[in-house]
């Protein structure tokens, strides 16, 4: 099972504190820059000050930094996890906790829904993938999520041995038959790796053999493989599990971009063409509560107050009347973080954006529509 999956986000978008908010809190654990484990005790209790201010409107509130600071301080298995996401309203008797093998940026947020932001960026960033790595007698294929190795099979065929044939094999034949093995050696290996992808799943696959049997590699997989290969690394099958992370990780980050840049640049002409995209807060919001919005664009990091309407959802920038139930609109820090909720409960694809200066021009956040 992966570590965090877009539903996992979606469920807890969906969420509404009625009766009482809910605490979100995250906390970076990291063990390369947390050295003690009071250096992540203290930046919790600095966080959970923060908070105290909030409990005042709430009893549920103080309920749920008690229960954190309990879960915190029982210990956290730090040779797996490197950040931890904590969703509590405890009037709801609502709880959960994401152990993540990466790091998360320390932040505590009391608001009416869980603060989703931070696993979306997660989610987008990292997608589980496979790595195929292969020359002519070993094979091994390893599963990777959020980096971390969830699944490893390897594979060793030995080559055919000719010292015991009495010299009767004529040189030709001996070489058909060499290659005979490789060819059978290759196809075995593919079919290691469908039969990972089919235990384990992945979204991409990296395919790391020399030149020579790469291309005869890549044409042996199933054709649900062949879909997924997303590049060819120069990595030897001889290499240690960080090189092969590190070059793959770089690889997926690649994609990631390209993927951004690709619906950025969808978004800008559907813009210009005026024809089922909007750019810009406002309008991006509008389309969201009219439903029309199939891929959500944000730029990372991007926040903006605005108001959400309690009764029917409306998000907007200008309040307090709503303007579609006239009910009394809440004023909200960042009314970007509900737009995200609220397309992951619409079951939109977000795509969170790094660095794309395009989409910062067109305002930092648009759509793509679906009419
Ligand atoms: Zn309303």
């Amino acid at each position: 099972m992966p570590v965090l999956t877009e539903d996992d986000i979606r469920e807890l978008a969906s969420f509404k504190g009625e009766e009482a908010p809910v605490t979100s809190c995250y906390l970076d654990v990291d063990g390369r820059r947390k050295i003690r484990r009071q250096d992540y005790e203290h930046e919790l209790d600095t966080l959970l000050r923060q908070a105290r201010s909030w409990e005042d409107s709430s009893p549920s509130i103080g309920e749920d930094l008690r229960r954190i600071h309990e879960y915190v301080h029982r210990g956290v298995d730090r040779s797996r996890v490197r950040g931890l996401a904590i969703f509590s309203s405890s009037a709801h008797d609502f709880w959960r906790v994401f152990e993540l093998p990466v790091p998360v940026r320390s932040q505590i947020v009391v608001n009416h829904t869980p603060y989703v932001r931070q696993l979306e960026v997660l989610v987008d960033e990292y997608e589980r993938f496979g790595v195929l790595l292969a020359d002519k007698q070993r094979a091994r294929m390893l599963v990777f999520d959020m980096g971390e190795l969830v699944e490893s099979d390897e594979l060793f065929e030995a080559l055919p041995r000719h010292d015991d044939d009495g010299g009767e094999w004529s040189r030709d034949h001996l070489q058909s038959h060499v290659a005979e093995h490789a060819h059978a050696h290759l196809r075995h290996a593919a079919e290691v790796a469908f039969k990972v992808f089919q235990e384990h799943g992945f979204e991409h696959l990296v395919i790391a053999a020399p030149d020579e049997i790469a291309g005869e590699l890549e044409r042996d997989l199933h054709p649900y493989l062949q879909e997924r290969v997303v590049a060819r690394l120069h990595v030897p099958i001889t290499a240690s599990l960080d090189e092969i992370r590190d070059a793959a990780l770089e690889v997926e980050a690649e994609v990631e971009r390209r993927r951004e840049a690709e619906n950025v640049a969808r978004l800008r002409e559907a813009v210009g063409a005026r024809n089922r995209g909007v750019a810009g807060l406002a309008d991006t919001l509008q389309a969201l509560v009219e439903r029309r919005v199939d891929t959500l664009l944000v730029s990372h990091g991007f926040q903006a107050p605005g108001w959400r309407c309690p009764s029917c959802d409306f998000v907007g920038v200008k309040g307090r009347t709503c303007p579609v139930c006239e009910a009394e609109m809440r004023q909200v820090d960042d009314v970007v973080e509900e737009a995200v909720e609220e397309a992951l409960t619409q079951s939109c694809t977000v795509e969170i954006c790094h660095g794309n200066a395009d989409l910062d021009v067109l305002g930092r956040i648009g759509a793509l529509l679906r009419y």
